[in-house]
């Protein structure tokens, strides 16, 4: 879809300068404009200044004022290399067609965009020098933002990133964006890969620093970004926040290590060493409760008595919580006329027999609708019953 007002351009450089105006003013965020094409609640102007989402960041928003009437942008589109706003209602071509509109870009959203887009390339471009990580994937957002590495750094290497990071925002320097040719793009050093089959490239500078193709829109220096901070890593991703968002994110993180600091009682340089020692602890402590419950079960097992039944001697036995091979362990051997059921707080009932009354228990149990299976060994059944399911008198009945 051209954009029919414009002559025929001399080059596509320009033609690339012209069609896409957030290139050229990106500080334009209100603009007059004609409506001059309608596709359902898609709508093309004869101006545009707004950035349809693409190469990872997301599309603008904001407001058309047409007749005194408010319509919402809700997406903005590249389509056939035109840009196309999605409105929140349909307009009638016959009364909208050649209308006069102005156009209000959500100026807080974009700089959002923007800055966190800076950062983005500010990121990309010191993981590459200082480590040699390429970035695979961005995903430039309002809040939130996302790069992905080619392998997972290591927090020593995020954090002497980081610093690179904090000092080229301090040093201020320049993003700006100029347009180059195939042949200029051929003889010279880049980060990032480009599209070979392009006539004109944007190639997007901080400073001396990094240069990289790119069709986004950025701040003007690296000092507007004011901060940034990685607040999640995930392998090869990693999350981050710019601007007044970093601030506050670091900010409440200060206050609660505060608090985790008074829950240790430790000073803020002790935390790390006082976690750990906690959860060596705990790891500890779980291991003696663990032998300990053990010992509980082999002694409840051991010494609650037999009941002999027609065919069968039975026991049940209500245990402590330890896990079901544990227990299996615990009762070990029976005679062939031995049946034993145990039970845990929580419901797991495990059943040693013989295979024949194994499989007439379960058969039994299923039908009064308790859930369980019979284990491969088929001497052992297991499952779960409900507070006021008795599994003890329903065994019994069954054997007797
Ligand atoms: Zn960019």
């Amino acid at each position: 879809m051209k954009t029919h007002f414009h002559p025929e351009p001399e080059n596509l450089s320009e033609a690339i300068k012209t069609v896409n105006g957030y290139w050229v003013e990106p500080d334009t965020y209100e603009f007059k404009a004609q409506i001059d094409a309608i596709d359902g609640d898609w709508i093309h102007l004869t101006r545009n200044f707004f950035y349809p989402e693409g190469g990872g960041q997301l599309a603008d928003a904001g407001i058309l004022i047409m007749d005194g009437n408010n319509y919402e942008v809700l997406d903005v589109q590249n389509k056939d290399e035109s840009v196309w706003l999605k409105l929140n209602t349909k307009l009638s071509k016959k009364q909208s067609m050649d209308s006069s509109v102005l156009a209000k870009i959500d100026e807080s959203r974009r700089l959002d965009l923007s800055r966190n887009h800076s950062s983005q390339h500010l990121i990309s471009a010191a993981f590459w020098e200082e480590l040699e990580l390429d970035t695979t994937r961005a995903e430039v957002g309002v809040n939130e933002s996302q790069v992905e590495l080619t392998r997972s750094p290591s927090l020593a290497e995020v954090q002497s990133t980081l610093e690179v990071i904090a000092q080229l925002i301090t040093d201020d320097l320049p993003i700006g964006s100029t347009f180059l040719n195939k042949d200029q793009v051929r003889t010279m050093q880049y980060r990032g890969k480009i599209d070979p089959g392009l006539t004109t490239y944007r190639m997007v500078t901080i400073g001396d620093y990094d240069k990289n193709f790119c069709g986004g829109t950025h701040v003007s220096s690296t000092s507007k970004i004011q901060d940034i901070v990685i607040n999640k890593l995930e392998g090869k991703k990693i999350r981050f926040y710019s601007g007044i968002k970093a601030k506050q994110y670091l900010q409440q993180d200060s206050i609660r290590l505060m608090e985790l600091g008074r829950i240790l009682s430790a000073s803020r340089s002790k935390i790390n060493d006082s976690v750990s020692d906690l959860v060596d602890y705990k790891k500890k402590t779980i291991r003696e409760m663990i032998k300990l419950k053990t010992k509980i079960v082999e002694y409840q097992v051991s010494s609650s008595e037999w009941i002999d039944l027609t065919n069968y001697s039975y026991k049940f036995v209500d245990i402590e919580e330890v896990d079901s091979g544990v227990v299996i362990g615990i009762i070990g051997e029976i005679e062939t006329n031995q049946v034993i059921c145990t039970r845990t707080p929580s419901g797991v009932f495990i059943i040693r027999g013989n295979v024949s009354i194994i499989e007439e228990l379960m058969t039994a149990l299923k039908e009064k609708g308790i859930r369980g299976g019979i284990g491969k060994t088929k001497i052992v059944a297991m499952g779960r019953v409900k507070a006021n399911d008795d599994i003890d008198t329903i065994i019994r009945q069954i054997i007797e």
